[in-house]
């Protein structure tokens, strides 16, 4: 079987159209809702002369006072499907309490971690990645999902470790 490496974070920072990146293609929904990725889509994709099975997660529409929790709970069934795991955060937003959550879960875990800090469109807001250092999982990686900036080095750090 492949390894799995799995992309999970808060609705709307840019997950699926990170998987949009790495596949080269449009393939998982990006919409400007929080919530239409549905609950784990699973690609075929290569880097570097590496196969393996990139998840996309999401799946998260209903009231915004369980939203902490189901993010968790989806963030949890990833990463026990995953060998290596894309933690991505809206750069522009910061780490938000969800995410200290979801950090927790992946200490628990002690599965390998690569935090992308999304939305670093220029490198004018490069700074912005820089309190991503307080989620304790290492060197945050900023790139722009969008437009593809920095996702290379992101890549070959996480794939590097599957
Ligand atoms: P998901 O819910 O985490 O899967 O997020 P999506 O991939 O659906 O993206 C949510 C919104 O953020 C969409 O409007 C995207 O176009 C936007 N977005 C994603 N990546 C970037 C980025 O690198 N820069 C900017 N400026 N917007 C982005
Ligand atoms: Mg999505």
């Amino acid at each position: 079987a492949l390894p799995v490496l799995a992309v999970i974070g808060r609705p709307n920072v840019g997950k699926s159209t990170l998987v949009n990146r790495i596949l080269g293609r449009r393939e998982a929904v990006v919409q400007n809702i929080p919530g239409v990725t549905r609950d784990r889509v699973m690609h075929k994709a290569e880097w570097a002369g590496r196969d393996f099975q990139l998840v996309d997660t999401g799946g998260w529409e209903v009231d915004v006072a369980g939203l902490s929790k189901q993010v968790a709970d989806q963030a949890e069934i990833a990463v026990d499907m995953a060998d290596v795991v894309i933690l991505v955060v809206d750069a522009t937003v910061g780490a938000t309490a969800t995410d200290e959550r979801v950090v927790e879960l992946l200490r628990r875990k002690g599965k390998p971690v690569v935090i992308a800090a999304n939305k670093v469109d220029s490198s004018k807001q490069e700074a912005d990645s820089y309190s991503l250092w307080s989620l304790g999982l290492g060197e945050p990686f900023p790139i722009s999902a969008l437009h593809g900036r920095g996702t290379g080095d992101l890549l070959d750090a996480a794939v590097g470790q599957l």
